[in-house]
């Protein structure tokens, strides 16, 4: 709103923005708008007053009917992306230091290349790529693979020579967590500064062990992998659960859901949270929404479990930070010195850390938003939705397909009544609340 200001009042037809959902609970009629994140609630009785009318044009809950919604939310767009102060330098790095992997996912995307280690040389000139494109910023590093584990080596060889430049950084890891044990867990504490690590889990034991297929000998992966989980926990690094789920394993996801909650239920470093995998794309209708609506119930119980509580039922703005690819200050490095720009592409490249030259062109495009005529420009998710052009998993990600769509909107009706129910006050909103529709003395109406 501080930036659209009132809309200011004509003599002319009128019609809902199309960012506005709206919902009922006991006497209120629930508005949320997607565009300025302001909710409000309405006694029924009163819908209809002159006042309420007023505030819903100057709010851009109504808008003249031949309005461009769309174009407002990109203009929106283009003004919080002038505004964003965080620095614009490249000071977020996704390194692959190998395309090699110890496991053998039948669902992986990911072009695994044996002996495709990144060496100690092109380590050296990594840790100087990275302190040249920080200038003097702390960074944030990404171990990313292939199996990143399959080659610490280099790991330790980049965090070590980025201290002795006194180059500030944390990193995070994307790893099944097999190769973890209680020295390594120690130096990724020390040496490493990981904060986090993000392991995927297929099912319990005999799924787990037979999707991941470990050319490791290794007796049971499963129980070295929960083993290690503990161990980083134990340490302090967070643990983020990814649990893929899919027509062949929602059984035994189930199954696992229930028995994480049990064994992680004191825990509060950790994430759980089930994500479909690409197939669901090929599923027929009836199929996505029986998969959609599991993994909605598995993410609710796991939320309720292992949220956070103070987590903002909504966020305040429209969200304008979605993947590496959506901005300007991450890269990915591949083994070889190239530098990409998504980590789940390794063929689409920006240049590389020799020459320190970046292809904006690649970058431009790749990042353009993804639109499609037909189903973007009525659907009310658009102020929060960015999918960048390039995105190998475009039709796949969440909201793109219309079951999901449906889901999502359902969730965020939800959470509309949920909120209303509350009936605390809600930082952000102050336009709403000089409304005085309070119900009871004190508290706010939102
Ligand atoms: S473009 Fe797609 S695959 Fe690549 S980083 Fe973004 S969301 Fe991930
Ligand atoms: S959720 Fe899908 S349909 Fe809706 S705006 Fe995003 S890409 Fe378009």
């Amino acid at each position: 709103m501080g930036m659209l200001g009132k809309q200011p009042i004509m003599k002319k037809a009128y019609r809902p923005l199309t960012y506005v959902l709206t919902t009922e609970e006991a006497d209120k009629k629930i508005f949320f708008n997607l565009l300025t994140h302001e909710m409000i609630a309405i006694d029924l009785g009163e819908l209809e007053s002159p006042e309420i009318r007023r505030y819903f044009i100057e709010n851009w809950y109504l808008v003249p009917k031949e309005h461009d919604d769309q174009q407002l939310v990109d203009e929106c767009r283009a003004v919080l992306t002038l505004m964003d102060s965080r620095p614009k330098n490249i000071h977020a790095f996704h390194i692959f230091t190998t395309l090699d992997c110890n496991a053998r996912c039948f669902y992986c995307f990911e072009k695994r290349m044996a002996g495709s280690n990144m060496t100690m040389e092109t380590a050296s000139q990594v840790i100087e790529y990275i302190e040249e494109q920080a200038k003097g910023d702390s960074v944030y590093i990404e171990w990313f693979g292939g199996e990143p584990l399959f080659n610490y080596p280099v790991i330790d060889y980049i965090a070590d020579g980025m201290r002795a430049r006194g180059i500030q950084f944390k990193s995070y890891m994307v790893s099944n967590g097999l190769l973890f044990d209680s020295t390594l867990i120690g130096i990724a504490n020390n040496r490493w500064n990981l904060e986090g690590v993000q392991i995927t889990l297929d099912g319990t034991g005999e799924v787990y062990n037979r999707v991941k297929a470990y050319v490791t000998d290794i007796t049971d992966p499963f129980e070295r992998v929960l083993q290690n989980i503990k161990g980083l926990l134990k340490a302090d690094i967070k643990v983020s659960i990814r649990l893929n789920m899919g027509l062949y394993n929602y059984r035994e996801i189930q199954d696992l859901v229930d028995f994480l909650c049990e064994e992680f239920k004191e825990e509060r470093n950790i994430k759980i949270y089930t994500s479909p995998l690409i197939e669901i794309t090929n599923y027929t209708n009836d199929e996505k929404v029986f998969m959609y609506g599991l993994l909605n119930e598995m993410n609710g119980k796991l939320k309720t479990l292992f949220g956070k509580k103070d987590k903002k039922f909504f966020s305040e703005q429209i969200a304008n930070n979605f993947c590496m690819a959506s901005g300007r200050e991450t890269v990915t490095i591949l083994p070889d010195g190239k530098v990409g720009i998504c980590e789940g592409l390794t063929d689409v490249l920006l240049g590389d850390i020799y020459t320190k030259e970046l292809d904006v062109k690649v970058r431009e495009d790749f990042g353009r938003r993804f639109y499609r005529e037909d189903k973007c420009r009525p659907c009310p998710l658009y102020p929060d939705c960015y999918i960048v052009n390039g995105c190998p998993n475009k039709d796949a990600k969440e909201g793109c397909d219309s079951v999901d769509v449906q889901l999502q909107i359902k969730r965020i009706k939800e959470k509309m009544r949920l909120r209303s129910r509350s009936g605390s006050s809600w930082d952000g909103v102050g336009s709403a609340r000089q409304l005085g529709k309070a119900g009871e003395e004190g508290e706010t109406e939102i």
